[in-house]
């Protein structure tokens, strides 16, 4: 079995579910590695989505368990720009163009759509021909928000897992968004209000973008998501008319109305105003019934962000990638498949991802 520093190749063994169980690939020699901070690539000196301060960051979105303070420099998507600008306040920020390479230390970096919320990217590292692609967040669904995601052909790929257990298949999203639209009409005829809870970056923009289809009523939005929205629409990114509820005149009647709000509004004394109100949850794990109970809502709409089973599965396929590692979420199901098809396929211990 090969140490963290020897120079012998990985070893593949027979394992109770199938000839290739990899015992563990020479870690010292990798292109991308993992350290307390986080991801890092020593040729070219720079950290992807750290999570502790380091000088130099490559960010692929800007959700906060990906875009953190603290780092020295940030580069990033131009798209990303404005959301981590947004978030993040000033900071020295480097944006590229997408597909555009840059040089960081030894190693040639460029920046690839990963379709997973507005300027979200994958990246692409090579080094002597060898080239590493880190997916961050991503997702094959359309999305009108942003770009779909590309696919990168690479040596190794390390792929997010947040949603990697076979159960996971996603809707056609229209389909969903026509099922908001009838629940909100449902919701009317009671004369109550609909009050639908998304991520605040990227799954509210994106149901609004979907829901521009099937309604024209303009949706009431918490003030944590109005400033996702702004910042979506200064990007020109079309979607749903919407209000603040916070504008709205003392004493509105919101029955018949969609409102949404971020998760943490549920339960809050904010929800008072509305009375009457129905409680809907837009997310990838509304697939699962128990997390319906658990959140404590009546509707459960599965739109998410990431990929599905089919979807890990095909890309790591589409990739080319002779070896594939797995990160933010449930690992294990990903990486023994992929053992059993013949993959070289191990898991890096990370954090699960907090959008869905
Ligand atoms: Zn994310």
């Amino acid at each position: 079995m090969p140490s963290e520093h020897s120079d012998a190749p990985p070893v593949s063994v027979a394992g109770p579910h199938g000839p290739l169980r990899d015992l563990g690939p020479d870690l010292a020699r990798d292109l991308v590695q993992l350290r307390p901070e986080g991801l890092y690539c020593p040729a070219g000196g720079f950290y992807i989505d750290p999570l502790q301060p380091v000088p130099l960051a490559v960010i692929t979105h800007g959700h906060g368990d990906h875009a953190r303070r603290g780092m020295g420099t940030y580069h990033c998507s131009m798209d990303t720009l404005p959301i981590l600008r947004w978030r993040l306040g000033d900071q020295l920020y480097v944006p590229h163009d997408e597909g555009v390479a840059f040089m960081l230390g030894e190693t040639r970096v460029s920046l690839h759509p990963a379709g997973h919320v507005l300027g979200s990217v994958q990246v692409r590292i090579e080094r002597d021909g060898e080239v590493w692609v880190v997916s961050g967040d991503y997702k094959r669904q359309p999305d009108p928000t942003c770009r779909p995601f590309e696919v990168v052909p690479c040596d190794t790929f390390i792929t997010e897992a947040t949603f990697g257990l076979p159960v996971f298949r996603w809707p056609d999203t229209a389909g969903v968004a026509r099922e908001i639209v009838a629940w909100r009409e449902q919701c009317a005829a009671r004369g109550e209000t609909a009050i639908l809870y998304c991520y605040a970056l990227g799954k509210a923009q994106r149901v609004l973008a979907e829901l521009m289809a099937h309604t024209d009523q303009p949706a009431l939005l918490h003030g944590a998501i109005a400033a996702g929205v702004a910042v979506y629409r200064q990007a020109g990114i079309p979607m749903l008319a919407t209000e603040p509820v916070g504008e709205t005149p003392r004493g509105s009647d919101f029955a018949g109305r969609l409102v949404i709000a971020p998760p943490s509004a549920a339960g809050s004394a904010w929800l008072r105003r509305f009375r009457q109100a129905q409680h809907g949850f837009a997310s990838g794990w509304m697939q699962l019934r128990g997390n319906r109970r658990r959140r404590n809502v009546d509707r459960g709409f599965v739109v998410s962000d990431h990929a599905d089973w089919p979807d890990l599965l095909r890309t790591v396929r589409e990739t080319g990638a002779r070896r594939i590692i797995a990160t933010h979420g449930d690992t294990h199901a990903l990486v023994r498949t992929l053992q059993e098809s013949g993959v070289q396929a191990h898991a890096l211990a990370m954090p699960q991802s907090e959008d869905d």
